[in-house]
């Protein structure tokens, strides 16, 4: 292991002289500074592991130099010992105030001074520590936060978070009485994809059909991934007629894409399209029974085509 660096701030020659000895008996590597300006300037360029500080100094006294470490980001870890020849009560606790981690009254003990080093040593170690692992577990939680809001296959939103979205926007447009839609998306015959050309090739088309849908929505807008082959987008602050407008431009840029290895099949989809205000549809649950019916009249009038269903086609069935 590296050893240590000690940055003794001493402006006393004989004084350094005597420590530097002792704290290289203990195995440290010391580096001097005789007053405070040059102790900062030292502290930025080599970052010590510990500072043992005199508090009376030309230029720059120990508080002041204390004060400054403990303010910068890049230095405010580093620990602190306060040496001096004061020991009113007063002193020691105006060091430890600006942010000295230990305090030691000269002459000290050569005993006395090893080990408060090694204990200031092994704090900042064990804090380090435990900063690296609260980075690690942060990681983790973002990524078991993420993974259980998407869907692996096509990095979209998964079912679960749809639904949340969908009942946030349902309840924003009730209350500010905003129109607000929703697409069904439906490959057509996906089926006979998979057979003809192998679930991979079936797999990639459906991340390619995600990447389409991304690419023709809003930021404010959510495309979820609601099953196998079927997706859903939510548009909020769009009335159905602009829904329409929207889910078209994707349906033929699906119907025109070139998807890999699957010999040229041309691929399609079925879209059903419901909205609010609708006096029928008074839940969120409502609006995609809603957008089902319409898909299922775009599968049944010939697909790769869209349809719209307002409430009352709830109310027939
Ligand atoms: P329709 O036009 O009536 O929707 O016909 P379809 O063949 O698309 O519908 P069907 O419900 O009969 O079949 C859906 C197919 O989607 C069957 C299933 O194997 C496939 N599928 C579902 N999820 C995945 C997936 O993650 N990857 C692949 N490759 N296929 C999937
Ligand atoms: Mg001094
Ligand atoms: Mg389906
Ligand atoms: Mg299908």
């Amino acid at each position: 292991m590296a050893k240590a660096r000690v940055l003794l701030v001493e402006d006393d020659p004989i004084q350094a002289g005597a420590t530097k000895e002792i704290l290289e008996k203990a195995g440290y590597d010391v580096v001097c500074a005789a007053d405070g300006i040059s102790a900062i300037k030292e502290v930025k360029t080599n970052k010590p592991d510990i500072i043992l500080l005199d508090v009376i100094l030309p230029s720059l006294d120990g508080y002041e130099v204390c004060r400054w470490l403990k303010l910068e980001e890049p230095t405010k870890g580093i620990p602190v010992i306060m040496l001096t020849v004061k020991t009113e009560l007063s002193d020691k606790i105006s060091g430890l105030h600006i942010g000295a981690d230990d305090y030691l009254p000269k002459p000290y003990n050569e005993l006395e001074l090893n080990a408060r080093i090694y204990a200031s040593l092994r704090t900042k170690a064990l804090q380090d520590e435990l900063k690296s692992k609260n980075r690690q577990l942060e990681e983790v939680l973002a990524k078991v936060e993420y993974m259980a809001i998407t869907d692996v296959l096509t990095g979209l939103y998964n079912r679960r978070r749809l639904h949340l979205s969908l009942t946030k926007e349902f309840e924003r447009s009730k209350r500010y009485a905003t129109p607000f839609s929703l697409i069904l998306m439906d490959l057509d015959h996906f089926k006979n994809i998979n057979d003809t050309c192998g679930h991979l090739a079936g797999d990639m088309v459906l991340q390619e059909v995600a990447k389409i849908i991304q690419k023709n929505i809003r930021d404010v807008d959510t495309a979820a991934r609601y099953g196998g082959e079927e997706f859903i987008i939510l548009l909020p602050n769009t009335k159905k007629e602009d829904a329409v407008h929207s889910a078209e431009r994707m349906r033929l840029s699906i119907e025109n894409h070139k998807f890999p290895d699957t010999q040229n099949v041309v691929i399609t989809v079925s879209i059903g399209i419901a909205g609010v205000p609708d006096e029928d549809l008074t839940t969120e649950d409502k609006m995609i029974q809603c957008a089902d019916i319409a898909l299922y009249k775009a599968k049944h009038n010939g697909r790769n085509r869209t349809m719209v269903a307002d409430g009352k086609s709830l109310v027939e069935i």
